[in-house]
């Protein structure tokens, strides 16, 4: 049995919150590119931004399981909204529960959980993608501090940060190996943002670039031991795809319903399209996807509960969900014929949202290196 009596009751509160309090804003988030801070509040005081933090530094102390939980509910209303919730409860926190001090824990942990803080990840530069070891952002040593210089892009909430977690090279011949990382003030001297990137999808948390001109950071914000950034980086990552594969898999759910409820509804040649038999088994097919989708999706968090050994297979469920999810939501988007390209139907934004799952937290070939050096291994 995978899920646990407390895992259904935080799915009622996710699925409740979802319905009331996501949906009803996702078309303007989309439209404006905002989201409303109120929203955001909420969302903390649900517990959500810290549904997987510890409850010794202000976290709601779930599992990996109540997180998906929580990430797969919200993202059939709104997949936007799940990325204010992902990114402190993956690529924020765990870098800092994995390697930082009890005093680093105490002093970012907390403000991250009431969102009070708001921090950003920064590994991807103009240069180095997939090939994340090959940043040439550095981190000189100076005293009682490094002096930082580099560029990084494509950084999730980069604009409204208060603190950035970087990666950069304190030792830049050996390679992935000389790879430390920082907290950074966002307002630290040197520190600046680019314009907030005009994006197909997932609109409403501004990503950009995050530019570095002799950031002066003392020795104290390392975090973690000195090159040992990469392996720190790729184990905050294998968290973070279990969070996109349930995004990309509420995503699917989300079209699923939106298909069937139209399907239903609208009348060709006298009958509805659900009569077709085409119509039919297409929505057979999505649900057999999505059903395979959610049981890797599960496993993974169940193994990453049971402390198991889960890197592959945050990869496979991330390759597999994303990538089927992207094949839901189109034939979702068929079902709703010219309608389904027309703003006012929601199966038109989650067409343009679901497309960055299968790119960002390493990209659909990226998870295949990684499932293929562990079948290797
Ligand atoms: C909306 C958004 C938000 C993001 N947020 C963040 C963030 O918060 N922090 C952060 O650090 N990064 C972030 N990223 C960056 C993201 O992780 C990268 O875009 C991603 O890892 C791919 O890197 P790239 O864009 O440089 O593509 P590239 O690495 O240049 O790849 C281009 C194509 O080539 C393929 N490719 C590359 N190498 C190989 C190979 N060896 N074999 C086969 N195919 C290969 C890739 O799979 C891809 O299809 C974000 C990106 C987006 C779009």
């Amino acid at each position: 049995m995978i899920f646990e009596k407390e895992h259904e009751l935080v799915r009622q509160l996710a699925k409740q919150f979802a319905e009331e309090i996501i949906k009803p804003i996702a078309e303007e988030v989309d439209e404006t590119s905002e989201f409303p801070m109120e929203v955001y509040k909420k969302m903390a005081d649900a517990g959500f931004l810290g549904i997987k933090i510890p409850k010794e530094y202000g976290g709601a102390g779930g599992d990996h399981r109540s997180y998906a939980i929580v990430m797969e509910e919200l993202s059939k209303a709104s997949a936007v909204s799940t990325i204010w919730i992902s990114s402190p409860n993956s690529l924020q926190s765990t870098p800092i529960l994995r390697d930082g001090t009890p005093e680093q824990k105490e002093k970012y942990l907390r403000p991250m959980v009431t969102g009070e803080k708001m921090f950003c990840f920064a590994l991807t530069e103009p240069g180095a993608g997939s090939d994340a070891a090959s940043i040439l952002t550095t981190a000189e040593a100076d005293g009682d501090d490094f002096i930082i210089n580099g560029r990084k892009t494509f950084i999730t909430g980069a604009p409204v940060s208060d603190y950035i977690i970087l990666f950069a090279k304190t030792n830049p011949e050996l390679g992935a190996k000389g790879i430390s990382t920082f907290i950074v003030d966002s307002k630290a001297e040197g520190v600046s943002f680019g314009k907030a990137e005009n994006k197909m999808g997932v609109i409403g948390c501004p990503t950009s670039d995050v530019v570095l001109e002799n950031v002066r950071v003392p020795k104290e914000n390392m975090l973690g031991k000195e090159g040992k950034g990469f392996i720190n980086a790729m184990k905050t990552l294998s968290v973070g795809r279990l969070g996109i594969a349930c995004q990309a898999l509420g995503m699917a759910e989300g079209a699923m319903e939106e298909a069937v409820k139209y399907a239903k509804a609208r009348n060709q040649f006298g009958r509805s399209l659900a009569r077709f038999q085409n119509t039919q088994f297409v929505l057979a097919e999505m649900e057999t996807k999505i059903c395979a989708m959610r049981h890797l999706v599960y496993d993974t968090a169940y193994k990453m509960d049971m402390g198991q050994p889960a890197d592959k297979e945050a990869s496979m469920a991330k390759l597999f969900a994303t990538e089927e999810a992207k094949w839901v939501v189109d034939k979702a988007l068929q079902i709703h014929g010219g309608y389904g390209y027309i703003k006012e139907y929601p199966i038109e934004r989650i067409y343009r949202d679901i497309r960055v799952t299968s790119i960002y937290e390493g990209t659909s070939e990226v998870q295949k290196m990684v499932i293929a050096s562990n079948v290797l291994k």
